[in-house]
């Protein structure tokens, strides 16, 4: 077999962007790899909020790649509504119901710290400038939640546009569309890529065959990485993977949530969400916590606050509610924690990946965007989401000592969530101090200085002797490039 287009990955990327390509050119053969367990697959396990406003923090506005993420995520939520038509079309005649949910409420908990504050003003903000409609809510009057005494929201707002699909369904939906317009599926895990003359030229498949393909997409979410592994050192920076846990509950004391319910993106990637889905089940998701190699299960450590917090800071009938079906996923992030979208420096190789909280939403804008690749040759001249190139040095958003300050944040929110009180005597500072030199070292142990998100300086504090190596020596292979 022989295929014009190779996707590997069958998550909500792959399958997107093969739907999209099908759609334009019905003549390309185009093949999909994955096995159907889709292990480890971050789609399978997401909330699926469908979140552009509620995700704005602080910082969405300080850098143009900020802003291209955010433009992404403004596109993606134009092409949704009309997504889910054309994947219902494409499908033919298997029809797959696909439940969504609209209207999310954004509440701020009683133990936030001024990062939050920070995204709730910024979500008004954004709001405000883009002409997205959202109404401010009275915290002490959320009639759906009922939090603990004590841990009652501080502040709310509500954006009617924005809500929630159901991922399982709407991966049911792609597998139907793709199948309607004759994408070729291929149970099967690629462990490596074929080459010839420096360009990629297929797959190689676990069960030893080879794929040749005029094309290789890669969209293997979080276990992009091992791939990149085989490319040229430098050539595209390492993956890691943001461990996520949810749950889906049945209700059994006072109602669901009758739409999203969330909290604003806190340093870190952290924050606690719910989605109805129907029939008294709620989604409540989720922990966020990046490793360079993902344990086969979360740290019970990690998942007992996401619980508690639910509890605490949502809804205390949850407690009584019955656990149904428990999530892991793990999303796939970059060193730098922007997507990996487009033409790889290898020619013949296209990257769909690297969209670690927010991926499923991006999904539609994505597909169009490789889609376009693909089909049209060239991308135009204005490509607005050239800065996500997959070669590109990482972006770095702030400075190292920004970054030392940002992991101090995060280590104090944490700790603050989990009930942290000091005697009067003491202020948070040499905690603060602690963490910010952690951070610091964590930098000297790469070897070249690079700033990092929080979330990313944990990893590396948590990384073996190979891994800081493997970083370093990419780091110090693209620093020498021009
Ligand atoms: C708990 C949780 C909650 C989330 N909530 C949201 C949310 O509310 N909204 C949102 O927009 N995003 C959310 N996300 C993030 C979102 O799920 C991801 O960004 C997105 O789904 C990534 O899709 P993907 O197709 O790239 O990766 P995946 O879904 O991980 O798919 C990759 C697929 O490739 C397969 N694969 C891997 N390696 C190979 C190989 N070598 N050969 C063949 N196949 C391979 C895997 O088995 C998998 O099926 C959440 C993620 C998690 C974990």
């Amino acid at each position: 077999m022989t295929a014009d287009v190779v996707i590997v990955g069958n998550g909500a990327l792959g399958l997107s962007v093969a739907v999209e390509t099908a759609l334009r050119d019905r003549s390309l053969r185009i093949v999909v790899v994955g096995s159907e367990a889709r292990p480890g697959s971050a789609s399978v396990a997401a909330g699926a909020m469908l979140n552009c406003f509620a995700e704005v923090t602080g910082r969405t506005g300080e850098h143009p790649a900020s802003r291209a993420k955010f433009a992404l995520a403004r596109e993606a939520a134009r092409l949704w509504p009309g997504w889910l038509e054309r994947l219902a079309e494409a499908a033919r005649h298997v029809a797959v119901p696909v439940r969504s949910t609209r209207g999310t409420l954004v509440v701020l908990g009683a133990r936030s710290t001024g990062d939050g504050v920070g995204s709730m003003r910024a979500i008004r903000a954004a709001a405000e400038e883009h002409g997205e409609p959202f109404q401010d809510v009275d915290p002490y009057g959320i009639g759906v939640l009922e939090a603990e005494a004590g841990d009652q929201p501080v502040d709310a707002l509500y954006l009617e546009n924005e809500g929630a699909v159901d991922a399982r369904h709407v991966l049911a939906s792609l597998d139907a569309a793709a199948s309607g317009l004759g994408v070729t599926r291929v149970a099967d895990e690629v462990v490596s890529l074929v080459t010839a003359k420096d360009a990629v030229t297929g797959v190689r498949l676990s069960s030893g065959a080879t794929l040749p393909a005029g094309a290789v997409v890669l969209a293997t979410g979080a276990a992009s990485g091992r791939l990149i592994e085989q490319l040229p050192p430098g050539t595209v920076q390492p993956l890691l993977s943001g461990t996520g846990v949810a749950l889906e509950t049945q209700r059994v004391r006072g109602e669901a949530v009758p739409y999203v319910v969330r909290t604003p993106t806190l340093v870190g990637g952290c924050g606690l969400h719910a989605v109805p889905l129907g029939n008294g089940v709620e989604y409540l998701g989720a922990t966020n916590h990046v490793y360079f190699d993902a344990p086969a299960g979360p740290r019970l450590g990690i998942v007992q606050p996401l619980l508690s917090g639910y509890i605490a800071q949502f809804d205390r009938n949850i407690a009584f509610s019955a656990v149904r079906r428990w999530h892991y996923g793990l999303r796939p992030v970059t060193l730098d924690t922007f997507p990996l979208l487009g033409r790889a420096p290898v020619p013949r190789l296209f990257f769909a990946t690297g969209t670690y909280r927010d991926g499923f939403h991006s999904a539609p804008a994505i597909a169009r965007h490789l889609a376009g690749l693909l089909t049209d040759g060239p991308a135009p001249e204005h490509d607005p989401y050239a800065v996500f190139a997959p070669g590109r040095k990482p972006i770095e958003t702030m400075t190292v000592d920004d970054a030392a300050e940002r992991f101090a944040q995060m280590a104090l929110l944490v700790a603050v969530e989990r009930g942290m009180r000091l005697p009067y005597i003491f202020g948070a500072e040499p905690i603060a101090a602690a963490c910010r030199q952690r951070a610091l070292e964590c930098v000297e142990q790469l070897g070249v200085p690079v700033a990092l998100a929080p979330e990313i300086l944990g990893a590396v504090s948590e990384a073996d002797a190979n891994r800081i190596r493997q970083v370093a020596d990419y780091l110090s292979t693209v620093a020498a490039r021009p």
